[in-house]
């Protein structure tokens, strides 16, 4: 027998209501005590922001971290401190947030797309060499949903043409290719700590590196251009005030003590969704990297098939599926260059040169992506328990029976 969709007044098929953050009294705690304290800020980001900045660069196994405002100014430093030249080339890919492609133009350079692969949603490694120019200075793969970039190739490429490799790990906190985490394997690694993301504390960002020289100019850069052992009224280089709270360094101290087994947590949930999504006929969750590989399912991401939902649009798919109670939406609806900033190059004071034409960019499997397949679980569903992942597979399923036969 159908059951009545819950989009149409039936029952839910999700019995739980899943909520982000997690926080308990020792959260609320320590930013009482940076209340107490009256040191809400510190203009040389010493004190709290420095022992989070500590903790987080061990986390990753990196030497340096730098926290700073947010993840888009994470990644301008980071792409700034790299010593691009106005009119560089940087490739980008297509199926991501705004700011992966948008800080691109604000460090004067030229965003180049490159489209995802098909079955990871990540940088297509065999397409970049294509799309090298003489121009070319770096890469910033995005470790999309929390898989893992294929970095054994993107960094032999990057070697290859000298290009530095800058990772958006903002969904990637923890994420792990080949045993080491995400964000420490190319030259600096960007986090965010926006309050979607799997480690928050509202607003904040962070970029890690090895590399001396390149944390020394972010360090600058994200203090209004002040060097170290220099004077409070001494302004080196062009930056601005890129600086994070005591507040945020608090709260994401106490959140990092628990992403390790959240992240563990999601991982597993995520292979368990899999193996039950991939039986129905119409579903394909993305493929998982090869390797030992740790995914953070900041999203857990499958391609949808309409022709075996009766002709459903996956808009319409995803609400029902959210009517069920499953946190799901389509994702996003285009990719960046289809935004009018870059249709229109709305770029106010920033100029690329007129051969650049994103009117006649195309990256089909992109574009498949947001118009046809893509639907995304959020993470914190993924926090849910083995049953809840049942329940998952379970509304799927009926929506696919509902409609079928409509
Ligand atoms: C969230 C996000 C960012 C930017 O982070 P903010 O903290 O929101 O500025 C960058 N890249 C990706 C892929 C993101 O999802």
């Amino acid at each position: 027998m159908k059951e009545t969709l819950a989009l149409r007044g039936g029952p839910r098929t999700v019995t739980r209501n899943f909520t982000w953050p997690v926080f308990d009294e020792s959260d609320v705690a320590a930013i009482t005590q940076v209340a107490q304290s009256g040191q809400w800020g510190n203009p040389d980001c010493s004190g709290l922001v420095e022992k989070f900045e500590n903790e987080f660069a061990s986390f990753c196994g990196s030497k340096y971290a730098i926290a700073c405002a947010n993840g888009s100014v994470a990644l301008r430093l980071a792409l700034m401190a790299s010593g691009v030249k106005p009119g560089d080339e940087v490739i980008v890919p297509p199926y991501t947030f705004i700011a992966t492609a948008s800080i691109v133009v604000e460090a004067n350079c030229v965003p180049v797309f490159v489209d995802i692969a098909p079955d990871t949603y990540n940088l297509d490694p065999n397409q970049i060499e294509a799309a090298i120019t003489p121009r070319t200075k770096a890469i910033i793969p995005v470790h999309f949903a929390g898989q893992a970039c294929d970095m054994d190739r993107i960094m032999a490429i990057a070697k290859k043409h000298n290009l530095t490799v800058i990772e958006d790990a903002a969904h990637a906190h923890g994420g792990v290719y080949k045993g080491k985490k995400l964000g420490s394997i190319g030259h600096a690694g960007c986090f965010s700590f926006q309050s979607s993301k799997n480690l928050n504390a509202g607003e904040g960002g962070l970029v890690v590196t090895d590399d001396e020289a390149l944390y020394n100019m972010m360090n600058s850069l994200r203090n209004v251009g002040r060097v170290k052992g220099g004077q409070w009224y001494e302004h080196h280089y062009l930056g601005c005030n890129y600086r994070i709270t005591q507040f945020q360094a608090a709260l994401l101290s106490q959140q990092l003590a628990r992403l390790e087994e959240q992240t563990r947590v999601r991982d597993t949930n995520g292979k368990y969704l899999s193996s039950l999504l991939a039986p129905i006929d119409g579903i394909t969750p993305l493929t998982r990297g090869h390797g030992e590989t740790v995914h953070t399912y900041h999203i857990f991401i499958f391609r949808y098939d309409k022709s075996k939902f009766g002709g459903l649009s996956k808009k319409e798919f995803a609400e029902m599926l959210a009517a069920e109670g499953v946190p799901a939406f389509m994702g996003y609806p285009k990719p960046i260059y289809e935004q009018p900033v870059f249709q229109q190059k709305n770029f106010m004071c920033y100029a690329l040169p007129d051969t650049v034409d994103y009117t006649r960019v195309h990256c089909p499997v992109a574009e498949r992506a947001c118009y046809e397949e893509a639907v995304w679980i959020l993470q914190h569903a993924m926090l849910g328990s083995k049953e809840d992942m049942e329940q998952f597979a379970a509304a799927i399923k009926k929506i696919q029976h509902a409609v079928r036969h409509d």
